[in-house]
């Protein structure tokens, strides 16, 4: 089945390709889908942006959409940055800048109160328009530097076990992570579905 990823974001293409591609789904780009506008996510939980961003690109390509919203929830700072986690340094800012602006907020805060856990909610939209969404988690502590080179976003500050996301392999993370546990949960749900 072609899906339309309602995303430009490379990693997350790349991590969900890998993640769906032995369940026989071919993920395309919104770009690739030679539809290209952003959706503004103006919702205040991820499910809300998810089903945003998922429904802009259905309305306009009538063809199966997966949408991903995810972000990074640090209970020290009662689950910020949350749904702004790509904003959270402001709008130019860089991966290094928001990692830098989490450390520097954390710190002097001990590792038992540095717990966090990485969200990814993806909405569904089938050839029919009907909808599904699903919540995926993955429970990690934030990490006093950045370690590593692999993955994006806050993968170098976040850490499982005693190894950051960055500091791991993309097959190691893309069979632990929030975005690999809501496309374990989607499948199942699809497969039900259709049995
Ligand atoms: P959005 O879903 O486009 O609103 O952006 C989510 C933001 O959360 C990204 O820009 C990253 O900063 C962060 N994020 C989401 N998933 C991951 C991940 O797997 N690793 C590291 N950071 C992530």
């Amino acid at each position: 089945m072609k899906i339309i990823l309602a995303s430009n974001n490379k990693h997350k293409l790349e991590e969900i390709r890998k993640i769906t591609a032995p369940l026989g789904y071919e993920v395309i780009s919104q770009s690739e889908a030679g539809c290209n506008f952003d959706v503004e996510e103006t919702g205040t939980t991820f499910e809300e942006n998810a089903v945003l961003k998922a429904k802009a690109v259905y309305e306009k390509m009538k063809m199966p959409v997966i949408s991903d919203d995810s972000g990074l929830e640090v209970d020290y700072l009662n689950g910020a940055p949350g749904v702004y986690s790509h904003r959270y340094a402001g709008e130019n800012a860089t991966d290094a800048d928001r990692c830098s602006k989490l450390l520097s907020e954390l710190s002097g805060v001990e590792k038992e109160k540095r717990t966090a856990r990485f969200v990814c909610v993806i909405c569904f939209i089938d050839e029919n328009g009907t909808e599904t969404v699903i919540r995926g988690t993955c429970e990690g502590y934030i990490g006093t530097e950045p370690r590593g080179e692999n993955g994006f976003g806050y993968d170098p500050v976040f850490m499982y076990g005693d190894r950051s996301f960055a500091e791991i392999s993309a097959e190691e993370k893309n069979s632990v992570s929030h975005r690999a546990d809501a496309l374990r949960k989607f499948s199942e749900t699809i497969t039900n579905k259709k049995g």
